[in-house]
Parts: structure tokens; sequence; C-alpha cells
């Protein structure tokens, strides 16, 4: 059993453009006991992305043979492409005492919660309102109508999945949201944490999907 104290697991997941590869990576760098698992993945990197750092970008052919090898902790195809996290990196970081972030999808992390021997805790992020996705959307994905439709019909599938997890935290506000998120995890590492009331979150998720 991986000593609480020390290598706990922390996934983060949320609908595409809520924040959370924002979030993941304001924890990572100030708490220089976090570790953000790099995933492979078949999409094409985008400008500002670079290999080895934000992902390693492989291909088809490169990611079925590490599939074949069982080298996948958990895997997934999502918006036509594949997604996958290794699973040495995650277990080598863990026994050097580090915890590690996963910015991972709900497919993600239901094959992780059925992993024994491990501590993990999982925390969904939802956005205040879609008109605020819709501009992050927007943002990111400039003059390309056809991504920002697919991502915006993904959101409904993707939010269903919210009571998957132990903690849903809203990203109104950036600092906010990345305290409270630094209290569920100082309060898991401690032992103090208290279990989540989800009828506030279950009124919100019906909010922003009416
Ligand atoms: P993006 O292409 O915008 O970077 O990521 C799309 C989605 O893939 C996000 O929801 C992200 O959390 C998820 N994702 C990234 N890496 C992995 C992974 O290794 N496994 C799974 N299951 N999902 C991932």
């Amino acid at each position: 059993m991986v000593d609480k104290k020390n290598g706990m697991m922390f996934v983060l997941s949320s609908p595409s453009g809520v924040g959370k590869t924002t979030l993941t990576k304001k924890i990572a760098n100030n708490n220089p006991n976090f570790k953000i698992s790099i995933s492979h993945t078949t999409r094409k990197p985008r400008p500002s992305e670079v290999d080895g750092k934000d992902y390693y970008f492989v291909n088809d052919e490169k990611f079925n043979l590490l599939i074949k090898n069982n080298s996948f902790f958990e895997h997934a195809k999502i918006f036509d492409h594949h997604y996958g996290t290794l699973k040495t990196p995650v277990l080598n970081s863990l026994k050097e005492g580090h915890n590690v972030l996963f910015d991972i999808d709900w497919q993600g992390t239901q094959q992780l919660k059925k992993e024994k021997n491990i501590s993990l805790i999982t925390i969904f992020i939802l956005p205040p309102n879609i008109v605020a996705l819709k501009g992050r959307l927007l943002n990111r994905h400039q003059g390309q109508e056809e991504i920002i439709i697919k991502r915006m019909n993904k959101f409904s599938e993707e939010i269903s999945h919210w009571n998957e997890y132990n903690y849903v935290v809203i990203n109104d506000d950036l600092d906010l949201c990345y305290n409270k998120i630094l209290e569920i995890i100082s309060s898991e590492k401690n032992d103090k944490a208290q279990k989540q009331n989800f009828e506030e979150v279950e009124k919100k998720v019906k909010e922003l999907i009416k």
C-alpha cells in the first residue's frame, strides 16, 4: 500500500475548456511535492505545446504498441484521438514519495478507480456557466467552428459523470478554485477529509445542462 502521507494520486477532470490544465500546472508549480502525469496522445500539438512537457505526441502505431505491451494505466478515445497514462512513470513518482496529478477524462478516471493498492482522490471541475465555457473554447480554437461545436456537444455527456467523483469544484475564479482544490488535497493528506454535500452541486449541474 502506498503511504497516504507520501504518494497520493489526484485526478482533475472537467469538460473541455474549464481550465483544468491551468489549475493542474498551478498546483504543480507551487507545490514541489506534486508531479503532473504527462500523457501520451495521438492528437497533433497546439502551437504553444511542447513534446515531453505537455504531452508525448505519438502516432497511432506507437500508441497501439503501448496498448499491446500493457504499458498504460488507463487509456481512452476522446474527440477522435487516443490519450493514455503510462504505468511506470506514475509508479516511480509515487515510490519517490511524490503526489501525482492527472488531467484526464471520466473514462480514464473510471479505469484508475478499479486499481487496487493506490490512494486515489478524484475532483471534477465545473464551469460557472455555459457562456464562460464557450468564450474559453472560442479563444482556444479561433476560427475552428467545427471543433468548437463538437466540444460543446460533448459537454453534457462529460458533465453527466460528475457524481462519480469524490469532489466537485466550480471554477468561477481561478484563485478561489485553486485554493479550494488545495484545501481538499490538504484535508485528504491529513486524514481530515469530509464528504462533500452534493445537493448544491446537483442544482448547479441541472442549471448548466438545461
Ligand atoms: P486536450 O486535447 O484538450 O488536451 O484534452 C482533451 C481531453 O483529454 C481532456 O479532457 C483531458 O483531460 C483528457 N486527457 C488528457 N490526457 C489523458 C489521458 O492520458 N487519459 C485520459 N483518459 N484522458 C486524457
